[in-house]
């Protein structure tokens, strides 16, 4: 009987209720037919691959991560707690070492919230590796934690989310923000005036294949995490990078997303986009899989594979090498980018626009941070949709300094109750949530 190398959960969740409309590229059928394969391929046959029940992410869960409009019952559904769920028991299951590595086979997918959240967008409500995460850090003290986004989309909620976080690490490899939604992720998006390198972005060019790929993880990704040691490594395993996937533009196969994985060594994977229904998502679903648990996949190939096909162009090829070595050019130069922002002390702002492109609403947000040499710095958003609600929202960060929370009582406290429908407090530090009451 075969055996996996890699003790490997999974956790399957197509949420059958949940659906943007019946013909949206995101539907169940992305994980019905990749179920239907795992059978197929004797996947839960194999000593050592276990399928797990997702267990329901709390309100409290949620609130840990994100400011929703004006609630989150509000912008969420029942799935979204049992998407976000299913990661977060992969995540308790790898910590309680009940599984070496898992992957959370799940909808709706989350790369794409962001702190505040007023609706979806890019069909994404919660940001469900992010809940996961800090979920995590609150019940297990995990600190230091590295995300590599291989969605072919920017994770620019997960970016939003992190981006004043140096304890962790985000990498996102996606189709240049030029030529894809949401149009960012670019090589000068490298974190906050606390957290200057920590954000890295790869933005590769249309029509990358295996060899870039697994090129940018060999070059960037692998040095870059050895040197950042997190304690865990969270692959956002978005599978829309494949040469079949009808709403984006990369030649990347199933067999490249299994040595990606191979390579990359994610304690967890949290499925993201992917909408090549029948003719890619089973086989990549399947070879991460296998990779995951270390069993051999050099078999694994798409009914329509043609490698002749997927030969990468010599102006690809030269375009990536040069992005990645601009990516480690910031790395390696992060302390003194970091000196240089930091010449002046106070706060540093933010002023942005964000599209809810799912939901059709506009929101504009000005965002200051406390620059502190001690912490990640107390955190105030103000925001105001299109549609009239304006908020406020203050973040205690974990392990704050004693400056940094007074800052942030003070701006939570003293906030015109005139001007905002809604005032939260979101304090790491106590792990509570609060709205001042108007
Ligand atoms: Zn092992
Ligand atoms: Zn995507
Ligand atoms: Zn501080």
């Amino acid at each position: 009987m075969l055996r996996a190398t890699h003790k490997t959960g999974l956790v399957f969740f197509p949420a059958f209720d949940w659906a943007i409309d019946p013909t949206h590229p995101e539907r169940e059928e992305r994980l019905l037919y990749t179920q239907d394969q795992v059978f197929e391929e004797g996947l839960l046959d194999i000593d050592g691959i276990v399928e797990l029940k997702s267990d329901l992410v709390t309100i409290k869960d949620i609130q840990r991560v994100h400011f929703c409009v004006p609630d989150p019952w509000a912008v969420i559904t029942e799935s979204h707690l049992i998407s976000a769920g299913g990661a977060k028991t992969i995540g308790m299951a790898v910590l309680d070492g009940t599984i070496e590595r898992g992957f959370a086979l799940v909808r709706p997918p989350g790369h794409h919230a962001n702190r505040v959240v007023h609706g979806a967008r890019g069909f994404c409500n919660i940001n469900i590796e992010a809940i996961m995460i800090e979920y995590l850090r609150r019940a297990y003290g995990i600190d230091r934690v590295a995300i590599v986004d291989t969605d072919c989309h920017h994770g620019d909620g997960t970016q939003d989310i992190y981006w004043h976080d140096p304890d962790t690490l985000f990498i996102s490899i996606h189709q240049d923000g030029r030529t894809l939604y949401p149009g960012s992720g670019f090589l000068n998006e490298f974190g906050g005036p606390n957290a200057c390198g920590t954000t890295i972005n790869l933005p590769l060019p249309p029509e990358t294949c295996d060899e870039g790929f697994l090129y940018a993880i060999e070059k960037v990704v692998l040095p870059i995490l050895d040197e950042f040691k997190p304690q865990l490594i969270i692959n956002s395993a978005g599978q829309d990078n494949h040469y079949s996937d009808p709403i984006t533009n990369m030649s990347f196969s199933a067999r490249g997303y299994a040595q990606l994985t191979s390579l990359l060594k994610a304690d967890i994977a949290v499925l993201e986009g992917g909408y090549a229904i029948e003719g890619a998502l089973p086989y990549v679903n399947a070879g991460i899989i296998m990779a995951m648990a270390g069993l051999d996949y050099s078999h694994l190939r798409e009914p329509d594979y043609n490698p002749d096909r997927l030969r990468q162009d010599a102006d690809v090829t030269r375009t990536i090498e040069k992005t990645c070595n601009y990516a480690l050019e910031i790395w390696r130069k992060r302390s003194s980018i970091i000196h240089t922002v930091r010449q002046k002390s106070g706060c540093a702002e933010r002023q942005r626009q964000i599209f809810y492109d799912t939901d059709n609403i506009l929101e504009t947000q000005q965002e200051q941070i406390r620059i502190c040499d001690d912490c990640a710095g107390a955190l105030r958003i103000d925001s105001v949709s299109d549609r009239g609600v304006r908020i406020l929202g203050v973040q205690v960060p974990r392990k704050a300094c004693q400056a940094c929370i007074d800052q942030a009582r003070h701006w939570y406290e003293d906030a015109d109750r005139n001007v905002y429908r809604h005032i939260f407090l979101q304090d790491r530090v106590k792990d509570q949530y609060l709205e001042r009451k108007i």
